[in-house]
């Protein structure tokens, strides 16, 4: 079948730029979809915003914080919408990089529309078929409105509309502490809100190392978060200008007024809109299945970014994107190592990490996984800095090879590539131990604990031993 186009991508997000730039090198002709906006949901609704305004909270919250040295810093007061000028400006800027002018000088063609599937090669786009040889689904997620009895979506805002707030919230009722939960809980108890955070499992942020997320927690309860776990929404209602949430936390019934609600309880994708069961595209409630190659059901379609629900990051989309049109177009396909992807939680301190927990180490390794541990307090850095409550823990197989590593500390998403690239070159753990670091600083929370790894290495060094042995030298 004689095809419109060799490659058509459908949403113009992380993902889908990503693919459409490095699919115009392998296709002659490529189209690009998008719906909303170019460039998509993560510049022009969730991280840059967001984080913006994380920032200014933990500007906010460090000044705070500092009355235990002597600092006064008497009421401080927001004007949101300053905040929201200089953020419109900012993605202003951003989004003349990734204009449908720009796509059209690189050669690509770009329809502003909503496609749907009407057969494995052809689209509906608002009334207009076009047909592809190849595809990219990547159409990212819509955020979830919890079934919950009275809730709707003029109830409820998302971690993203803080930037719209027109004044700061006296209080705020959270649901779902997960990473964007947790976000935004510590953005507005640091710019002075009362934050209750609902989480219905046993745990916030289950899937996280458990030793970290407690002080996480502390700290979040420290900073005047109420969290209740294993807590039950059952029904919400308005209430003067704000809301009463009923909810059943430790076997008990009751309820607390709040001003605000945000919904932090997952997102999915509309598959409403784009149809996938015409194309033979196998699919749950939130995902498109694919295999490890991001290839779907349907052989000439591949997906990449949030909807193959793998790991909703941004950078996760950029490799995904990069890897889907690379594996489209070769007969020689390469999976996506999400080992190495970093994550992390603002809030006061980053939480950044990659790979393996504790647990899931110990899991897949035994116990001959070694854990090296270097708490905050030890840092000279950070008490300077008036930071004590963190963490840097690495966890490493026994050949010094790091699986996972998990930082909670000021700075933790900068130091967090310095471990990566071990991992990227393959070298050990100890390694970083023979680096001078400047000092004092942050990044000594990785060369403390890497010094300790060099010398268990020394001592089980079977070599090195008998050589020590045979000079009437010991190690242990
Ligand atoms: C509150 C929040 C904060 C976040 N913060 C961070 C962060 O700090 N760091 C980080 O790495 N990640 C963060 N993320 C995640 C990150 O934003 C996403 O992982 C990233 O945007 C995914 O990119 P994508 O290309 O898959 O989807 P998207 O960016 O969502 O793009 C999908 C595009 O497809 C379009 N589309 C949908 N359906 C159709 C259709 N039928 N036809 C045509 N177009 C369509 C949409 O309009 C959209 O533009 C955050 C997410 C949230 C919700």
């Amino acid at each position: 079948m004689k095809c419109d186009y060799d490659l058509i991508i459908i949403g113009a997000g992380t993902a889908g730029v990503v693919a459409a730039v490095y699919g115009k090198a392998m296709y002659r002709k490529v189209l690009l979809v998008e719906s909303g906006r170019p460039g998509g949901k993560n510049f022009f609704s969730y991280t840059y915003p967001l984080n913006a305004v994380i920032s200014i909270s933990r500007k906010i919250n460090t000044v705070r914080s500092m009355e235990n040295l002597g600092v006064n810093p008497g009421a401080i007061n927001m004007d949101f919408n300053i905040l929201k000028r200089k953020t419109e400006d900012t993605m202003k800027l951003i989004a003349e990089g990734v204009s449908s002018e720009i796509f059209r000088k690189m050669g690509i063609d770009f329809i502003s529309g909503s496609a749907s599937f009407k057969a494995r090669n052809v689209l509906d786009i608002d009334g207009k078929s076009i047909s592809g040889s190849k595809f990219i689904l990547s159409t990212g997620l819509e955020n979830i409105i919890p079934d919950i009895q009275g809730l709707d979506k003029d109830k409820c805002l998302f971690a993203e509309d803080v930037i719209n707030l027109s004044e700061l919230p006296e209080s705020a009722c959270i649901i779902g502490a997960g990473e964007s939960g947790i976000e935004i809980s510590n953005a507005l108890a640091g710019f002075g809100s009362r934050v209750i955070l609902f989480e219905r499992n046993s745990e916030i942020l289950p899937d996280e190392d458990s030793e970290i997320r407690d002080i996480l927690e502390k700290n979040m309860t420290e900073k005047g978060i109420t969290i209740y776990k294993s807590a039950v929404i059952t029904k919400i209602e308005s209430s003067g200008n704000g809301y009463k949430v009923n909810y059943v936390s430790e076997g008990k019934e009751t309820s607390l007024e709040t001003d605000k609600i945000f919904c932090c309880a997952g997102r999915r994708p509309d598959f409403g809109k784009l149809n996938p069961d015409a194309a033979g595209i196998r699919h749950v409630s939130d995902k498109i299945i694919t295999d490890r190659y991001l290839r779907t059901s349907s052989e000439n379609i591949f997906a990449a970014g949030d909807i193959t629900g793998k790991m909703n990051y941004n950078n996760t989309a950029e490799i995904e994107g990069l890897t889907a049109v690379i594996n489209s177009a070769h007969y020689f396909k390469k999976p996506v190592n999400y080992d190495i992807i970093p994550r992390c939680i603002n809030g006061d301190m980053e939480f950044a990490r990659f790979g393996l927990t504790e647990s899931e180490a110990e899991k897949k390794y035994g116990h001959g996984i070694r854990v090296y541990k270097f708490p905050l307090k030890y840092s000279i850095k950070a008490s300077i800095e008036n930071m004590s409550e963190g963490m840097a823990k690495i966890i490493c197989r026994s050949n010094s090879r790091i699986v996972g590593a998990h930082i909670y500390s000021d700075g933790a998403s900068e130091l967090i590539h310095q471990l990566l690239l071990l991992v990227r070159l393959k070298r050990k753990f100890s390694e970083i131990s023979h680096i001078p670091h400047a000092f004092p600083s942050y990044s000594d929370i990785l060369r403390q604990p890497s010094k300790r790894c060099y010398m268990e290495q020394q001592i089980d060094n079977p070599l090195l031993n008998i050589i020590n042995g045979l000079f009437g030298r010991k190690l242990r």
